[in-house]
């Protein structure tokens, strides 16, 4: 193994990729910001408990794939896998929740962590924007909420995403609809896990992948039959308030997800153009996560987007984003005297707004004009003994090549000027 290999399932960003992750980021959280939904921020790892209480003790990310370690003080914690129980577990702390204003609207973004096998899409470290509307139940908040991560992939260019809507019922309907579907899981010829899951998550088994599973599962009892009228009515609404906006879904009766604490909505993002790892992002309900993990009854809904994927989808469609050069002024000093006022040229720039890069280094002149070609700057700024001999540097448009003296003490005020 070399010293500089990030390890297994990880992978570092840098530039000029980079620069899509902070867009994607930034895109995914705009239509949020402009929603109603506050920043939160939470440590990258819990106590343990939290995610086995929330996200399940049946689920494989408790069971299998966590990171988890004990600390010298003896606490048991684990890096996150995921957001929700987090950010619950946060805005219970903080008594979001009795400021008397339900509900409380949060976005997160940040690192994940699962010890998963890793493949093309499939990381040990990812990385989520996130949004919980915690509190409140109102299938207007759920419509929300999905038609936001649709603006927020459309916005990005994407097209080819499709969404995929289910409602899992509620601590009524759904108990009744789980034993039917075990009775009707017992009889069927499955492996021995598999019949381990039915006892513990029946639900899951809906989602194997394997073709001879599948098969024997086309007469199972469909939770659709088994929902109560009102979350029958609360899934009707959210499926109109999403069609009276646009936003076109496909009903997947067989869209379980992962994660034990959802009831009611739920829902996922897949991109054709990624193959077996197809889900760029997902979400749902979540009515009795507080109440399991310890807190008071808060209904709430919320969702989260893989940034990872979601650049891995945009490569997909071969969407290029439009994104500006960071540097706008390029300054290359040619000698002792030139180094130390350019230098000063650049900071007077910067502190104007202006963004500006200088040639570090001492280097020539051939050298450092392919690192300002390579910067994006706009403008170069160039000056040796000659040019401050006659008080001016030589100004020159990269995008023209026209190139014309200025005097010094003009040079910011000009560069301001052209640069708007
Ligand atoms: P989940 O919490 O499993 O519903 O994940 C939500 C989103 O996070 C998924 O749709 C993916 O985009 C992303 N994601 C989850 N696990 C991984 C992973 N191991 N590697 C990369 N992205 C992931």
């Amino acid at each position: 193994m070399s010293t500089f290999q990030a390890p297994k399932g990880t992978y570092d960003l840098t530039p000029p990729r980079s620069a899509t992750f902070l867009a994607v980021r930034e895109a995914i959280s705009a239509p949020l910001r402009d929603s109603g939904y506050g920043y939160i921020e939470t440590p990258g790892f819990e106590n343990v408990e939290l995610f086995a209480r929330g996200v399940g003790e049946s689920t494989d990310i408790v069971t299998k794939e966590m990171y988890t370690l004990t600390t010298k003080g003896g606490d048991q914690l684990a890096l996150r896998p995921e957001g929700t129980a987090s950010v619950l577990r946060a805005a219970l702390e903080a008594n979001l929740h009795k400021a008397g204003n339900l509900p409380v609207k949060l976005w997160y973004s940040g690192s994940y962590y699962r010890y998963e096998r890793p493949q093309a899409g499939r990381y040990r470290h990812f990385s989520q924007v996130g949004a919980e509307a915690i509190g409140t139940e109102d299938p207007a908040l759920d419509a929300e909420l999905i038609i936001l991560a649709d603006q927020a992939y459309r916005s990005l260019g994407l097209r080819q995403f499709r969404i995929l809507l289910n409602s899992l019922g509620d601590k009524e309907c759904r108990p009744v609809y789980r034993e039917a579907l075990q009775s009707f899981l017992r009889d069927l010829d499955l492996d021995e896990e598999t019949r381990r899951r039915i006892e513990i998550n029946p639900l899951r088994v809906l989602d194997d992948k394997r073709a001879d599973v599948q098969k024997q599962l086309t007469d199972a009892p469909k939770l659709r039959d088994y929902l109560c009228d009102a979350c029958k009515a609360y899934h009707e609404e959210v499926r109109a308030l999403l069609t009276a906006a646009g936003v076109a879904f496909e009903d997947d009766e067989k869209l379980v997800r992962g994660l034990d604490y959802y009831t009611r909505t739920t829902f996922e993002f897949v991109h054709d153009g990624l193959g077996s790892q197809s889900a760029v992002g997902g979400g749902g309900r979540y009515d009795g996560l507080s109440e399991m993990i310890g807190g008071p009854e808060l209904p709430s809904v919320g969702w989260a987007l893989g940034v990872d994927r979601t650049v891995l989808a945009l490569e997909a469609e071969g969407v290029e984003l439009d994104l500006p050069a960071t540097t706008s002024v390029y300054a290359v000093p040619l000698g002792e005297e030139a180094r130390r006022v350019l230098f000063g040229v650049v900071t007077e720039l910067r502190r104007a707004g202006i963004a500006a890069d200088f040639a570090f280094g001492g280097r020539g002149l051939k050298g450092a004009m392919k690192s300002a070609n390579r910067s994006g700057a706009r403008y170069t700024l160039v000056a040796g003994e000659r040019d401050f001999a006659e008080g001016v540097v030589q100004l020159k448009d990269m995008e023209s090549g026209e190139q014309s003296a200025v005097p010094l003490a003009e040079a910011a005020a000009e560069l301001a000027k052209r640069l708007g």
